[in-house]
């Protein structure tokens, strides 16, 4: 075997490190710890049911924000009423930052009847251990691990009065549309990312695209789980679009995606969503795809890693120095 001629090292040199940028991602090794999330989960499940305006939520809302404050993150909390009902969004920044450009959100209350289990049970309130506890516990857990210079980068929103729909004249998602009609003009243009965690706790969790997400974040994050090793929870095939909170994020213009598990798991909206029914595996897949995406997200630039024209931009780029070591080593043989 000759030795390469110096113009061929070097092509070679740069043709690895542009699969390297091509492959580049994020090299930040996930903290988020599975066990730690699902004690979360238990936690909030240990108040009993929590429909929007009972004494259980109004505990299990104490509980969520004296664990977001002894994480140090700054928590303030969104009141309103609806149906004459006391209501709160919980909202969390790091240091009190302004105009973060990812908001990370989850609904925390849970449904006050069991509208789909036999029709004897229906009129009696669900744990929602999975619809409500895990995306809540995913983002406690994220509160928990994220690297400190990463915080401001994240506005962490609990939403609450997001699934009494159709039950007594009430609709879904009222903490979220309560949260958007706040935003300023200025602010909606700062926010450069909206993900929703939404029944993301089931033991064998199934995660599809979601219909009605923005595409181009939905990829992003998508190939983050890819790059992780999760593309059989994070499947890249298309889900049924859901009516849940990240849909008032859309309606203003703000790129929004719901991860959620559809079809839903078939104890959705019985007495069955209890927390057997949940793993710590599940969750920390989803928090660590969350981690990555948080982490990566550029502040400068304002762009997501992997970013689509960048990885674009490097395959090129490799298809372009693979031509010409081609065509240079043809010549050296004549
Ligand atoms: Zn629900």
């Amino acid at each position: 075997m000759r030795t390469l001629r110096p113009i061929s090292a070097i092509l070679l040199i740069v043709l690895a490190f542009s699969i390297t940028q091509v492959n580049g991602q994020v090299s930040h090794t996930p903290l988020f710890d599975g066990a730690s999330a699902f004690s979360f989960l238990t936690g909030q499940c240990d108040f009993g049911p929590r429909p929007p305006g009972s004494e259980n939520l109004t505990l299990c809302r104490q509980y969520i924000v004296e664990t977001l404050e002894s994480f140090n993150w700054t928590v303030s909390l969104q009141n309103f009423t609806y149906k004459e009902t006391e209501c709160a969004n919980i909202i969390a920044t790091w240091s009190g930052a302004v105009n973060s450009p990812i908001v990370l959100g989850a609904h925390y209350d849970t449904r006050p009847n069991a509208t789909s289990d036999h029709p004897s049970n229906q009129s009696i309130p669900i744990l929602g251990a999975n619809d409500g506890g895990s995306g809540t516990a995913v983002l406690m857990e994220l509160a928990r691990i994220l690297p400190t210079t990463d915080r401001s980068k994240v506005e962490l929103v609990f939403f609450d009065a997001e699934d009494s729909g159709q039950i007594d004249g009430w609709e879904w998602i009222r903490g979220s549309v309560h949260y958007v009609s706040e935003l300023t003009s200025q602010r909606i243009t700062t926010i450069e990312a909206m993900v929703l965690v939404d029944i993301v706790g089931d033991a064998d969790l199934y995660l599809p695209k979601e219909g009605s997400s923005t595409d181009s974040l939905q990829n992003v994050i998508w190939s983050i789980a890819a790059n992780l090793g999760y593309s059989s929870t994070f499947v890249d095939s298309p889900g049924g679009s859901v009516y849940d909170d990240h849909k008032p994020f859309l309606d203003v213009g703000i790129p929004a995606v719901d991860i959620i598990q559809v079809p839903f798991p078939s104890y959705w909206h019985t007495l069955e969503d209890t927390p057997d029914k949940c793993s710590a595996e599940s969750l920390e897949i989803v928090g660590e795809v969350l981690e990555v995406f948080v982490v990566g997200y550029d502040t400068e630039n304002g762009t997501f890693l992997p970013d689509t024209p960048y990885v674009l931009y490097g395959t090129l780029v490799v298809i372009v120095l693979v031509i010409i070591i081609v065509l240079y080593q043809l010549k050296k043989k004549r």
